[in-house]
């Protein structure tokens, strides 16, 4: 059960205990005391029954009722305090390794989202911590409570009639036996269970973000037979739980009944040999049964224990995760934005060949590239090195001279501001999400001003509560255009030197993207930017057009130099000139 990796998770979880020793050992004192009250009450038994009753006189023992309220008193309230510090501490514990959790999960690389799935993640740091503390605090107030109240009953036994102590003895093998096997059965069982309820998150998760092209596509019955064979596959593991976590009750109570058969008519033989008391017989099997329960949590404790271990392997597993890698040491003030390609490569893990190669460009400070090029041909993937979601697996990327590996990360980023294809916004209100990351307080004017830059104004203007609209999960409760904007107006607050654009205007409408391309390119002047745009009518003004192909530059000029070179960019504009006159209309303008 203790093994040396065990032994491990222990010490680690003993660090996050460590700043609460004093209120440890104050509450496993007095969980100590409050099970030390426990054989105080067969020990009471003996005297009452002995000599509390005398018919026609009055009793001695007049204090007895008084001590009996006396002991439930103290041992209620040493219970409760122990029960309340222990509480505390555990849920201190809980709550600390939570924040770390979180605190690291920020602190992870792109490469970790995209390996695990995020059920994983929320489950580890909403479940699992719970889990662990099953194996700290309550373990060791089990161990103290039940462990004392068990010594104790037994010292009193053994006072009280040892002979009868030994016979009684005998069934406890019995009783761990049965009660091992158990528990054995109800883990397996537990294992099961998680792992169930994992398959019907996920089948809810899916059934959620799903939901359009569920109804669209007629997929009801057949993603309610998927939830139906994992909801009932996990109503009869539950049900099998229950069988055996309820067999144990009857089982035991069965063992002990033959303990007391047993003791029963031992003890009428020694009072006929006057050996024992009514009251000696009472206290004993008064004592023998209130060993039942502690004794069966002790024998149970196993499980608890290896649950707790599993699950700290989690967390440990997720605080073990290498965070992104911040070699830097430079850090900038404020970059003028000349950004040297130096034969930059990438290639995703697992992936069979590079998604960039041999990646040449110097980019003047203020310049505005736009990138084109067929979808897969890694424009994204681009625009991912220059913050370092993703780290060039060759070459090198330099801003202002500096390698980007040698600046560190905060620096760097803050230098760029990023607008996304999917922009998903957090569930808060419209103002906020503007304001997003600022460093200062922001007053309403300057996120109306942003706003109004990012031609944001106009829709926000009409909602009801104008900037204190909540935005629900993600934004959903705007349209993918609306959400558009908000991103751009959370650049235009951002005042950053570098400005990186991958289809920012993507979801909007031929009108309003004319709009928000006026706003972009104000907002791009004197800064170094870069714009991927899937209508090259928007991009056509850009100082430099970089067309990529299967991850090379395949061409670059300007718009009108590539359209001379009758290339692929002219290829790609014509095709786009056919299919959508209106957007080469907006184009010669
Ligand atoms: P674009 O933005 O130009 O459409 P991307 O940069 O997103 O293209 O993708 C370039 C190439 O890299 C594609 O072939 C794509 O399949 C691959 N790719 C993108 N993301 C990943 C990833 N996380 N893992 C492996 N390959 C990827
Ligand atoms: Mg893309």
């Amino acid at each position: 059960m203790i093994d040396k990796n065990n032994l491990k998770l222990y010490k680690r979880l003993l660090i996050y205990a460590r700043p609460y020793y004093k209120a440890i050992g104050l509450g496993s004192v007095l969980a100590a005391l409050s099970a030390a009250t426990e054989p105080l009450l067969p020990a009471l038994m003996k005297p009452m029954l002995d000599q509390g009753f005398r018919f026609g006189e009055r009793s001695p023992l007049i204090w007895l009722p008084f001590a009996v309220v006396g002991i439930f008193f103290l041992r209620g309230a040493l219970g409760f305090a122990s029960t309340y510090i222990m509480a505390w501490v555990q849920n201190k514990i809980v709550y600390q390794i939570r924040l770390d959790m979180f605190a690291h999960l920020l602190r992870l690389p792109n490469t970790y989202f995209q390996k695990y799935p995020s059920a994983k993640t929320i489950n580890r740091i909403t479940n699992d911590v719970n889990g662990v503390t099953s194996a700290s605090t309550t373990v060791l107030l089990t161990i103290i409570k039940d462990g004392v109240t068990v010594i104790g009953l037994f010292a009193w036994l053994l006072y009280l009639n040892w002979q009868l102590m030994l016979i009684a003895v005998t069934v406890v093998p019995v009783l761990m036996i049965s009660v091992r096997k158990l528990s054995k059965r109800l883990r397996r069982l537990m294992h099961a269970e998680h792992d169930n309820m994992v398959m019907m998150t996920t089948a809810i998760q899916e059934a959620i973000s799903n939901q359009k092209v569920i109804k669209v596509y007629g997929g009801e019955a057949q993603e309610v037979s998927r939830f139906d064979r994992v909801a009932n596959y996990l109503r009869g593991i539950l049900m099998r739980g229950t069988v055996s976590a309820a067999l144990g009750t009857p089982i035991t109570q069965l063992t002990s009944a033959f303990a007391v058969a047993i003791i029963i008519a031992v003890a009428m033989y020694q009072s006929a040999e006057g050996m024992t008391t009514i009251g000696g017989f009472a206290s004993f099997i008064t004592a023998t049964l209130m060993m039942n329960a502690p004794m069966k949590r002790l024998a149970d404790l196993n499980a608890p224990i290896q649950r707790g271990l599993a699950a700290a392997e989690h967390i440990f597993a997720l605080l073990d995760e290498a965070p992104e890698r911040d070699t830097g040491s430079v850090t900038l003030d404020k970059v003028r934005g000349d950004i040297v390609f130096d034969r930059v490569s990438y290639r995703y893990p697992e992936a069979e060949r590079d998604a960039l190669s041999a990646i040449d460009l110097v980019v003047r400070p203020g310049e505005r590239i736009a990138l084109v090029g067929p979808s897969g041909s890694g424009k994204s993937t681009f625009a991912n090195l220059l913050p370092n979601f993703l780290h060039v697996t060759g070459g090198e990327i330099r801003i202002d001279g500096h390698p980007i590996d040698s600046i560190h990360l905060t620096s760097l980023r803050q230098q760029m501001a990023l607008v996304t294809q999917e922009v998903l916004l957090f569930n808060d209100t419209i103002a906020n999400n503007i304001a997003f990351g600022a460093t200062r307080q922001l007053s309403l004017e300057e996120i109306r001003a942003a706003a109004k830059a990012a031609h944001a104004l106009e829709f926000i203007d009409t909602l009801p509560d104008g900037f204190d609209t909540l935005v629900g999960e993600g934004g959903m409760r705007l349209s993918g255009g609306q959400r558009q904007r908000i991103a751009i107006a959370r650049a235009v607050l951002k005042n950053a030197p570098i400005l990186i654009l991958d289809e920012a205007t993507s979801a909007l409408d031929n009108e309003s993207e004319r709009y928000v391309q006026a706003a972009l390119d104000e907002l791009m002047v004197g800064r170094t930017s870069f714009v991927i745009a899937h209508r090259l009518s928007t991009i056509e003004n850009a100082d430099r057009i970089v067309v990529l192909k299967e991850g090379r530059i395949a061409e670059i000029g300007t718009h009108a130099e590539l359209l001379a070179l009758n290339g692929i960019y002219a290829y790609l504009h014509q095709v786009q000139g056919d299919a959508k006159p209106a957007a080469a209309a907006t184009g010669d303008a």
